[in-house]
């Protein structure tokens, strides 16, 4: 609401585009080819998460300002579409003599595209300069570090029990010409204790295949098996068993909680549901061990969702999703909002208790540098189909298909910085 409320001052206190008419006619060219007509004529609830921003920042554009103050415009957005939204932005900026103030957790991004950049902490500037004399400090290397994914991807998954086999599923939304093909006869298989990543760029259909795993979203065509019965026949009881099994994390922890509940009472009423608790002494105890388990403090029982960090948020709605036992997360774009610091905790998190449960996870990321930190095997899905898969070290070293090879290339490379200090 907020943020409308701002976009909505700013629109208005600009005098181009006066009209509707305008303002669509600048999108259109602002973004071109990559913005079709029809997506104009969309609600929001119908565009991907992709979409919807690049909705936005064509608005803030659409009124030739001379300062663009854009913070975290790209977080949300895979690698490809990031790329081509700043090189708009910053090509606008050359142009138009304007500058641009870019707020971004991700670094990588900041030496990438900045003439001066300013490291934050704990509201303090640490450090400040062009990007070839950053680097000085421990905590810009921290940061260097965790946002280009350095490290090696996991070995792969000891040979698990299938858990959820997927065939042919397909789904259209809307009919006739507008008619979109979110998923188009992918198939996959998902074993215990194992990482199955979902790539590709915004659009490419990633969260509709989480959501028809879910049973969020029903799918036209294909089967889901799950302990030899077809899971998209189930219904009533047998849907509800099929849920406790496979639980969700989105992206957005504060949308996916209640506002009203403590923290306490989203995970006592996550315990009731599971069926799993007995006495309400006994209920305590879970709620203890299970904040204990995502590395939160009991004293954050009585919090409401406001009064926590992303971080903290992303970990209470984990424990949620962990209160009804799962064999299965399903994590969309799960740690995509998360600083880079708070993301590597998060991932670290994950790692462990797939460790102690042989939880498996459907992984859907467009972060590629995330992807190869802790993904077993990878399939890169684009418009609706699956074009590679394979096991993440051998997609990573030797794509194949066109659109994972732009997808590896669009990750943000480490930068040339200056050398760590003498201590
Ligand atoms: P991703 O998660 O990879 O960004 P989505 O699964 O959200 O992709 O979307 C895949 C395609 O389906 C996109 O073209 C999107 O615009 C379209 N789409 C998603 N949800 C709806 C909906 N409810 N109605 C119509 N089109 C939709
Ligand atoms: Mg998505």
């Amino acid at each position: 609401m907020k943020e409308k409320q701002a976009l909505l001052a700013v629109s208005f206190g600009t005098s181009y585009p006066d009209t509707l008419e305008k303002t669509i006619q600048a999108i259109e060219t602002d973004l071109g080819a990559a913005f079709p007509e029809r997506i104009l004529r969309r609600f929001p609830h119908q565009l991907s998460g992709g979409q919807r921003q690049r909705v936005l920042i064509a608005l803030a554009l659409a009124g030739s300002p001379q300062t663009v103050i854009a913070d975290e415009p790209t977080s949300a957005l895979d690698v490809t579409v990031q790329r081509e939204v700043l090189d708009l932005l910053c090509g606008r900026v050359t142009v138009d003599g304007s500058s641009l103030l870019l707020i971004t957790h991700d670094i990588a991004i900041a030496l990438e595209r900045a003439s001066h950049v300013i490291v934050l902490r704990d509201g303090e500037v640490l450090e400040a300069g062009a990007p070839a004399e950053l680097g000085r400090t421990p905590y810009t290397r921290m940061l260097l570090d965790a946002s280009t994914g350095a490290g090696d991807p996991p070995s792969p998954a000891e040979d698990g029990r299938v858990l959820l086999h997927g065939l042919g599923l397909t789904k259209r939304y809307g009919r006739g010409r507008s008619q979109v093909r979110a998923l188009d006869d992918v198939s996959f298989t998902l074993h215990t204790g194992e990482t199955l990543g979902i790539v590709g760029s915004s659009g490419s259909g990633k969260t509709t295949l989480a959501r028809s795993v879910l049973r969020l979203v029903d799918t036209d065509a294909g089967t889901l098996e799950s302990g030899g019965t077809d899971v998209l026949a189930h219904r009533g009881r047998a849907l509800r068993d099929y849920r406790r099994r496979i639980q969700p994390v989105f992206q957005n922890p504060y949308a996916s909680l209640d506002p009203t509940y403590t923290v306490g009472r989203t995970l006592a009423e996550a315990l009731r549901l599971s069926g799993e608790v007995a006495s309400s002494g006994d209920v305590s105890a879970r709620i203890a061990q299970g904040l204990e388990d995502v590395g939160l403090p009991v004293a954050v029982t009585d919090r409401l969702p406001r009064e926590l960090s992303g971080g903290q948020q992303q970990r209470v709605a984990i424990a949620r999703s962990l209160a009804f036992s799962p064999e299965v997360l399903v994590l969309d774009e799960a740690v995509s909002a998360l600083d880079v610091i708070v993301r590597a905790r998060i991932l670290a998190l994950l790692a462990e208790l797939q460790r102690e449960r042989g939880l498996a996870y459907l992984f859907v990321s467009h972060d590629l540098s995330v992807v190869r930190r802790i993904c077993h095997r990878v399939m890169v899905v684009h418009e609706g189909r699956i074009v590679e898969e394979g096991p993440t070290p051998e997609v990573f070293a030797d794509p194949q298909h066109p659109r994972t090879q732009e997808l590896i290339a669009a990750i943000p490379q480490q930068h040339r910085t200056a050398q760590k200090e003498p201590e």
